[in-house]
């Protein structure tokens, strides 16, 4: 008799379906049989920028140090994130991207038969880590495709230990102000966790907007999390970071393997932190994207989201099919990223690339929908 290994999973695995990332630009290059030069990648938030010379160099001279297991408690790392965020070490958790820290909270926190809560359109990641230790993912409908954060606090029920909440939400864009934040903190239990997902926190601009950490003090059941991955250009190092209570930060580092961060992204990440310059042109860079694309989507009557992140969700017009242009983009050597598995079957998620990647983008759409 044949042994069939999905039966010995554990539950939760059984029904995961893994994350599906964005086409990378070699996969695309293979198939269609271009040079990758020639493919613009506007799929998964990363900065088009590439990466800032402090944190190159900073790779640099890591490389010669490889043979060496990284610093396990990533001093240095925290050091300068505790000058830049005024918080102490032992608030601190790092992660092998931000997402490490979203699967040691459902680790640390959350049983078999618990549930999580979080938002329609929701970050992916939340369902998968919830789903993997055989939670609930209890999804609240969003209004206007953001967060209705009194309709998530109402969805909490005693078998509730985290609610996942994302400011500003990938793929919509959407955000919440300070006060509804701070009047939805004080409607959660107190033991129920918050995990404040700010993975483009440097790109939003908006008075109203909300610093998680500032709001630390006041509430020991907030976790906040941010990540190298976007302004800061270093996705593919895999370097993100919590803060919390320094209770919540014990927990979570209880769970953290012992070498997640590499001593490249350690150095990098350090180094990025005081490369103002680098995010100072980032975020231009963002926000001329911005406006760029909504021109053009204003030009061709398309809806979009408004967004205060690095990407932006439009529909597609009626008569077309999302998946359908989606692959039109692909055949002219553009990359975006279906959302269909966000509850958004009608919308395309594009990066804000250079100038030169959206006018390539722009152009290849045109050419789609004509
Ligand atoms: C990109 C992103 C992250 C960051 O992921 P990393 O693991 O840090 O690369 C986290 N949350 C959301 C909502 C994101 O879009």
């Amino acid at each position: 008799m044949s042994v069939n290994f999905k039966d010995l999973a554990v539950a939760g695995v059984q029904t995961l379906h893994p994350y599906q990332p964005g086409k990378p630009i070699d996969e695309l290059a293979r198939e269609l049989g271009l040079n990758e030069a020639d493919i613009v990648k506007l799929a998964s938030n990363e900065n088009p920028l590439g990466p800032g010379p402090k944190a190159l160099a900073a790779v640099e001279q890591a490389i010669a140090d490889i043979t060496l297991y990284p610093d396990g408690f990533g001093f240095d790392l925290k050091k300068a994130l505790c000058e830049k965020l005024g918080v102490e070490m032992n608030q601190i958790t790092l992660g092998n991207g931000s997402s490490d820290i979203l699967d040691f909270i459902t680790r640390v926190f959350v049983n078999d038969g618990d549930n999580v809560v979080v938002s329609q359109h929701a970050f992916a990641i939340y369902g998968i880590v919830a789903a993997m230790v055989g939670a609930e993912c209890i999804q609240v409908p969003a209004v206007d495709y953001g967060h209705d954060l009194d309709a998530m606090a109402a969805a909490i029920n005693e078998r509730t230990r985290v609610v996942f909440v994302t400011n500003p939400n990938n793929p919509t864009g959407t955000w919440v102000g300070r006060d509804a934040l701070v009047s939805f903190l004080n409607k959660v239990p107190d033991n129920v966790l918050v995990l404040l997902d700010e993975a483009y926190f440097e790109y939003v601009h908006e008075a109203d907007y909300p610093d998680g950490i500032s709001l630390l003090a006041n509430y020991p059941n907030l976790v906040v999390t941010r990540t190298f991955s976007k302004a800061y250009g270093l996705a593919a190092l895999r370097v993100g970071y919590s803060v919390s209570s320094p209770e919540l930060a014990d927990l979570l580092n209880r769970v953290r393997p012992p070498f997640n961060v590499n001593s490249a992204a350690l150095a990098a990440a350090a180094a990025a932190l005081s490369d103002d310059e680098y995010v100072a042109s980032s975020i231009a860079v963002n926000d001329a994207g911005m406006k760029q694309l909504e021109q053009a989507f204003n030009a061709m009557s398309l809806y979009f989201i408004p967004s205060v992140g690095n990407f932006i969700a439009f529909r597609v017009p009626q008569g077309f099919d999302a998946a359908a242009v989606y692959q039109g983009l692909l055949q002219k050597g553009v990359i975006v990223r279906p959302v269909a598995n966000y509850d958004m079957p009608g919308f395309l998620r594009v990066s804000i690339g250079t100038e030169t990647e959206n006018k390539a983008f722009i152009d290849a759409l045109t050419a789609v929908l004509s």
